[in-house]
């Protein structure tokens, strides 16, 4: 396994925090539908997290379990107040590893993703928006 750095999460409202650590080269943008919907956007990125190495520093999540095509069970984090996507990780019992939400980490901008997955349900639009008119802020 590939070096780990620290990364701390905080969701919109400051009402969860948890700090973990990441792993820079296993960064994911998956275009599926679930994480489309879940996002409410075009694709989501995500990190792994070392195993062992997510630990909550305030409040609790609220957790949805998904269940995949697969069957697979996984849980979804997110805050009950405001919303935001933390994590995923495996449901019920066993070593957890967490997938995080990158959207949420102060680090988010050094998390360079190194590959998409679930190409096939890409948006059509989503590789082109650096073509788009670039307004700085808010118009
Ligand atoms: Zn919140
Ligand atoms: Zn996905």
């Amino acid at each position: 396994m590939s070096e780990t750095i620290p990364v701390t999460g905080r969701c919109h409202c400051g009402a969860i925090e948890f700090a973990a650590r990441a792993n820079p080269e296993r960064v994911l943008i998956c275009h599926c539908a679930d994480c489309q919907a879940f996002a409410g956007a075009p694709y989501r990125t995500n990190v792994m997290a070392e195993e062992g190495s997510f630990a909550l520093r305030k409040g609790t999540p609220k957790v949805y379990i998904k269940t995949a095509e697969s069957g697979r069970r996984r849980e979804q984090g997110f805050c009950g107040e405001c919303g935001c996507a933390l994590y995923a990780t495996s449901a019920g019992e066993g070593p957890k590893v967490y997938a995080l939400r990158v959207g949420v980490l102060a680090e988010r901008a050094s998390l360079v993703p190194s590959a998409q997955i679930w190409r096939d349900s890409a948006l059509p639009w989503a590789d082109s928006i650096g073509d788009l008119p670039a307004i700085p802020k808010q118009p």
